[in-house]
């Protein structure tokens, strides 16, 4: 069994401390990286085990956590004497936006030295590391969005980040779908102008890649009531659920 967890279910639109922004773990690997993130993983002991970073699109709601987290590791890997290396793959830029933050010294180059961080920047991916197999597909969103599919051996986690269209994640199969519903149905040409999905749309990706449960995540303050969301998936995907920050799974 692999640990789930959802450390942050808010997106960049979300006001109030509710939901913070997208960040989820699965058995090592992070899926995107939002402001405080670093925090949550240190409080449910799970920054150390964080191999692999994910970053699915270089809106800042998914990835102003990493500047921190960097340097938390870099710091804790130090102090405890520790060799960490985390790899970390993202769509083009984030070299450049965290190479921008040493030059302005937001971040100090000497701290960051003191861990092994590997930015892979891609434009799709199929890889295998880690005892593990990590597929990017390219979807539709405002700014270039990767979906992931992580296959430990025992299990496959697919994972959206923004997207209106996730036709190429659908050609793949998984056990679980995390998968954003910014919006439910009502508000459709919102969602399809600010690249996103509704619940329905989620759902109807759950069905297509043949998941056990699709959990919805993203949600912001237009989103309504997390119950009309997760109804209105139910109608398609009688197996899917609004998740919490905090929320936990054995998988
Ligand atoms: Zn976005």
């Amino acid at each position: 069994m692999a640990k789930l967890v959802f450390l942050g279910t808010g997106s960049g639109g979300f006001v109030g401390s509710e939901r913070q922004n997208p960040s989820v773990y699965f058995d090592g690997v992070l899926f995107d990286c939002g402001a405080g993130t670093n925090g949550r993983l240190t409080d449910l002991e799970l920054l150390n085990k964080t191999e692999i970073i994910l970053i699915s699109h270089l809106h800042s709601d998914h990835i102003s956590g990493i500047y921190d987290l960097l340097v938390q590791v870099a710091i804790d890997s130090s102090l405890n004497k520790m060799e960490r290396t985390i790899e970390i793959f993202s769509p083009p830029g984030l070299s450049s936006l965290i190479a921008n933050y040493v030059k302005t010294e937001a971040i100090s180059a000497e701290l960051l030295k003191l861990a092994n961080f590997k930015i892979h920047e891609i434009e799709n991916l199929d890889i295998k590391i880690n005892g593990k197999h990590i597929i990017g597909v390219k979807l539709d969103h405002l700014a270039f969005d990767l979906g992931y599919l992580v296959d430990n051996g025992k299990v496959r986690v697919a994972y959206s980040g923004d997207t209106r269209e996730p036709s190429a994640l659908e050609k793949l199969k998984t056990d679980y779908l995390i998968h954003e519903a910014s919006f439910p149905e009502k508000y459709k040409d919102l969602a399809i102008k600010f690249g996103h999905s509704t619940a329905k749309d989620a759902a109807k990706t759950a069905a297509k890649m043949g998941a056990k449960k699709l959990f919805l995540t993203h949600l912001n303050n237009r989103s309504g009531p997390a119950g009309e969301i997760e109804s209105e998936a139910k109608e398609v995907f009688k197996s899917s659920i609004v998740v919490n920050d905090f929320d936990s799974f054995e998988i």
